[in-house]
């Protein structure tokens, strides 16, 4: 079976659900293909991530990561991608052993690996590991082709490759032409009342909506924290027995 979409990420970690959070927030119809191997599970506390003053399990960091990027609008399947290939459309084709699908765009972000990966003109670094060549923005070189976090030669820190995650995503939709995006919520009134026009990405919300949001967000978290015991989070398959 061949499918369309317009993003495929390939590897749902730190960096790639991030992309993904970023280009489904704006619509992209966005599939993330991860194989549930993270290096971030080998971690064992997480101590340096912004907004948890004593640290985080880095399991359940992880895990709220990807809920966010399906909220956001993303579609996560579970699946190891075992080719991308450029085609003469200027397109690529992702293929699980289940499918197949084509999209104009990819983002990869499977750390060292690129075992699957057959783009003419996209530059491979071997330095024992290996990592792609890109710009400060993900950008291979070839046009629809990024690269995220660790794999685009970032330092290995989980902040770092959510921030990049999230500048790929970005780059993607300047490119795509969205035009000027901020990913931004603010408050009624931050722009129109300015006589602005809202930019691309940005939304105003009342009072009301600003109320209702901000108990979810704290209900949400509360739940996800109130016994951190009762289920672990999976860890790296290379702990599992
Ligand atoms: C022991 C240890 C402890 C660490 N502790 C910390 C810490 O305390 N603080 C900190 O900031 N950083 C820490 N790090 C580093 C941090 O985990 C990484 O820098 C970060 O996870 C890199 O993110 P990434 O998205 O580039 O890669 P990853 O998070 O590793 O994501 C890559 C993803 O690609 C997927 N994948 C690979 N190949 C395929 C394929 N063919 N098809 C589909 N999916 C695929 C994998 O399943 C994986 O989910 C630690 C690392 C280790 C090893």
């Amino acid at each position: 079976m061949t499918d369309q979409t317009d993003i495929a990420v390939v590897g749902g970690g730190v960096a790639g659900l991030m992309a993904a959070t970023y280009t489904a927030r704006h619509d992209f119809e966005t599939r993330v293909f991860d194989t549930g191997a993270s290096i971030l599970r080998r971690n064992a506390h997480l101590e340096n991530v912004p907004g948890f003053p004593v640290g985080v399990d880095a399991r359940l960091w992880l895990d709220m990561l990807a809920e966010q990027a399906e909220r956001a609008g993303a579609t996560l399947i579970e699946a190891e991608v075992t080719a991308v290939t450029d085609t003469e459309g200027g397109t690529f084709r992702v293929e699980t052993a289940a499918e197949t699908f084509t999209v104009p765009r990819v983002v990869l972000a499977t750390k060292n690996d690129v075992s699957y990966l057959d783009v003419e003109g996209v530059g491979v670094i071997d330095r024992g590991k290996t990592f792609l060549d890109t710009d400060e923005r993900g950008r291979t070189g070839v046009d629809g082709c990024y690269a995220a976090g660790r794999l685009a030669e970032k330092p290995h820190q989980a902040a770092v490759a959510a921030g990049h995650g999230a500048e790929v995503g970005v780059a993607l939709l300047e490119d795509a032409d969205v035009g000027f995006y901020h990913d931004w919520v603010a408050p009624d009134g931050y722009f129109t009342d300015r006589g602005r026009d809202l930019p691309p990405g940005c939304e105003e919300v009342d009072r009301e909506t600003y109320e209702r949001r901000r108990e979810q967000a704290h209900r949400t978290i509360a739940d996800r924290f109130s016994d951190p015991d009762l289920e672990p989070p999976e860890t790296h398959p290379s702990l599992q027995e």
